[in-house]
């Protein structure tokens, strides 16, 4: 019979990269505590309808979708913030704002896999809802900075920009939110020429390919030109102003804006300000983005809450680490092999394993009943720091043997001393 191999697009993750992904969902974790986001738990499959209902084509179009037993259609969530919203106008309604919300796990989109490209993957979510001030956005891009950093990558960069110019010129131009969208979209792929051929002013053709090509010496120098640039469009000023105040907190409290790009679109439709990405010179694709999306809470029946929010693709995150070859900063865990000379003594070896693990040392105990020798050249491929030997002649003393497998060295410790010791 041949061997099952996992679903295209989904992967098992081993040991070493489990060891990585996790510290990177720790480091997730610990930075919503310090922005004093609170987590909740949403559920893997969700409403289709609630799922689709903001999400636009192009991640409706990638969900795995199915019927339930009970005839519902229900969907594994493509991301965390339809669940979120969902939660706003239920459970947390009667909450004072604003919400941190966090959240962390799996995700689900029919992506055509490649490297930093699955079907399974894993995002933070982080939501900011209740403030429309340019200080929320702050936060979050200060939040995405922590988080890289933390994780300990160098020379990442946060790509800035703000749907609102885009879509201010071109509702002052009377294009229907469907073809901004399908805009938009074009615009996120960088395929431009495509994008402007859907625009059917010359003037607005104009004004965006001038934002498309243009070209600033500094984020603030691109934010001024893109003032001058849609100085015709009243929403659009408004929208540059709003990201010149979110540039300007950002860049004054600690954090570094490599690029504003005045062109910038994202997949999901729901934005209406400031977008931002994020991303490694060793990687082309996101390690994440967000941005401000102030009438999704409305779409899903709530009372207007303006919203800043954030997702980070943990893979991607700990695939950076691993091409950048960073080391993890975890406390060393003491590994000890419990093994026992005879089978008298099985009882005794495993009462000392317990011991060992109340004092929290990790213990693999030998169970496969294999000789000394072969027990211990398996402690060693396993790496190990530590082989605890238990015999008969010790134990009369109370005491067993303790070989550090890397010095090659043993000596004999004292059962009532052998935790503190191996911790040492
Ligand atoms: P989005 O929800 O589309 O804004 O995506 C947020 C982040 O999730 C992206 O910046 C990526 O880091 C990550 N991401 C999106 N799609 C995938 C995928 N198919 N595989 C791995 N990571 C992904």
């Amino acid at each position: 019979m041949s061997t099952f191999q996992p679903v295209r697009g989904m992967r098992d993750i081993l040991a070493e990269d489990a060891q990585v992904l996790n510290y990177v969902i720790a480091k997730a974790r610990e930075t919503a505590g310090l922005y004093g986001f609170k987590e909740v738990i949403t559920p893997v499959v969700e409403p289709f309808e609630l799922l689709s209902l903001k999400s636009g084509d192009e991640i409706r179009q990638r969900m795995f979708i199915f019927d339930d037993l009970g005839g519902r259609k229900v969907s594994l969530r493509p991301e965390f913030t339809a669940s979120i919203a969902r939660l706003v106008t239920t459970a947390l309604r009667n909450e004072p704002k604003p919400f941190r919300v966090f959240s962390v796990g799996s995700v689900y989109r029919y992506d055509e896999p490649q490297r930093g490209r699955y079907r399974e993957f894993w995002q933070a979510n982080f939501e900011l809802m209740g403030s429309s001030n340019p200080e929320a956005d702050a936060e979050i891009i200060l939040l995405a900075n922590s988080l890289l950093k933390t994780a300990g990558l160098e020379g990442y960069a946060i790509k800035l920009g703000h749907v609102g110019v885009l879509k201010g010129i071109m509702s002052q131009e009377g294009i229907d939110d469907k073809t901004q969208n399908a805009i938009l979209q074009k615009m996120d792929k960088k395929e431009y020429e495509a994008a402007l051929a859907l625009v059917a002013s010359e003037k607005c053709r104009n004004v965006i390919h001038g934002l498309i090509e243009l070209n600033g010496t500094s984020p603030f120098d691109t934010v001024q030109k893109m003032q001058k640039q849609v100085q015709d469009y009243e929403k659009a000023t408004a929208s540059v102003e709003n990201l010149a105040a979110i540039l300007k907190l950002v860049v004054e409290s600690e954090c570094e804006i490599q690029a504003v790009d005045p062109a910038f679109a994202r997949g999901l439709e729901y934005y209406t300000g400031m977008i931002f990405e994020l991303y490694v010179p060793q990687l082309e694709i996101a390690l994440g983005g967000g941005g401000r999306y102030d009438r999704l809470i409305e779409a899903f029946g709530g009372e207007p809450t303006p919203a800043v929010g954030m997702a980070a693709g943990l893979d991607r995150i700990a695939l950076a680490m691993q091409v950048q070859e960073i080391q993890l900063k975890t406390p060393q865990q003491k590994r000890v092999a419990v093994i026992s000379i005879k089978d008298e003594q099985k009882g005794e070896a495993l009462k000392i394993a317990q011991m060992l693990r109340h004092s929290g040392i990790w213990v693999e105990f030998e169970v496969m009943g294999r000789k000394m020798t072969k027990a211990l050249e398996d402690a060693d491929k396993r790496r190990v720091h530590y082989a605890v030997i238990i015999g008969e002649r010790e134990l009369k003393e109370s005491k067993v043997v303790v070989k550090d497998l890397a010095k090659r060295t043993q000596t004999q410790v004292e059962i009532a001393r052998l935790a503190e010791k191996i911790k040492s």
